[in-house]
């Protein structure tokens, strides 16, 4: 029986989740999510999770989701991270060496991908991958932008310049992106949203197609511009970042708008 959403032309087979603002805000989840994905099994729909955030590996992820009740394999979350990595075998299938500005995440990540970070790199280093990094300071942008000067290309994790916390906007990735392109005057190739690449990995991995996937996100400028970028129908919930306000103002359109992800829970009901 194919599953159709009222607002959205195609079935919808598959869903890809943004995490933070949409299944969970810091630590608390947005509702009864064992509830909620248990009924996308039972109709057979296919649900895998995609975020920006490369600081924390898989299993923590995965760890964090089965707490809640939401089980999941490995291969259907990705970071920006595994983005990356996916990205760089395109261009460097055996592996090597690499100058990496980021956090644990992001290193741990790259090496199980065979790329090993050198603190101070030598003549094969194949190229720069930066993301966030707590501990970023004037030598590692200078390494970085001179190593890219001479050739070496220059990758990211994930392009958002801030991100939210209790506190208020921090820097966040883009931010050092920026600060490395600006030293460097090389722009970087990003694996993460709003770059269709890391939405493209996970429809693979589902063996799904753009169509029958919808993308569903807190935020227009990374989600639903990805969504959009990779021809996927779209789904804002406004339980995190934007609003209706900023539709508007931004000019990037989803297919459709909810208040939060349980509000699908009506769509099968109706069924
Ligand atoms: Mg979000």
């Amino acid at each position: 029986m194919p599953f159709k959403i009222e607002g959205i032309s195609s079935d919808i087979k598959s869903m890809m989740f943004d995490m933070d603002g949409v299944i969970w805000k810091s630590n608390t989840p947005t509702g009864d999510l064992s509830y909620f994905f248990s009924t996308l099994q039972k109709n057979n729909i296919q649900y895998g999770f995609i975020t920006n955030n490369a600081t924390k590996p898989i299993d923590i992820v995965q760890k964090r989701l089965a707490s809640f009740g939401v089980y999941c394999e490995k291969e259907f979350i990705i970071n920006s991270a595994i983005a990356t990595a996916a990205l760089l075998k395109e261009r460097f299938p055996n592996g090597g060496n690499l100058y990496i500005v980021g956090e644990e995440g992001l290193i741990s990540t790259l090496a199980e991908a065979g790329y090993t970070h050198q603190n101070n790199p030598t003549e094969d280093t194949l190229a720069v991958v930066a993301g966030l990094d707590h501990g970023v300071n004037y030598q590692k942008l200078s390494t970085a932008a001179s190593l890219i000067r001479k050739g070496a290309p220059f990758y990211g994790s994930n392009g958002d310049k801030t991100f939210p916390t209790p506190l208020g906007e921090v820097p966040g990735a883009g931010t050092i992106l920026a600060a490395i392109a600006a030293a460097s005057g090389v722009d970087p190739i990003i694996a993460g949203k709003p770059q269709p690449f890391l939405l493209d990995l996970m429809i693979e991995r589902m063996q799904t197609n753009h169509e029958n996937t919808l993308m569903i996100g807190d935020r227009l400028e990374t989600d639903i511009l990805g969504g959009n970028n990779a021809g996927c129908p779209t789904l804002l919930v406004l339980s995190g970042v934007s609003t209706r306000k900023n539709i508007e103002e931004m000019n990037i359109l989803p297919s459709i708008i909810r208040e939060d992800i349980f509000e699908l829970l009506t769509e099968f009901n109706n069924e």
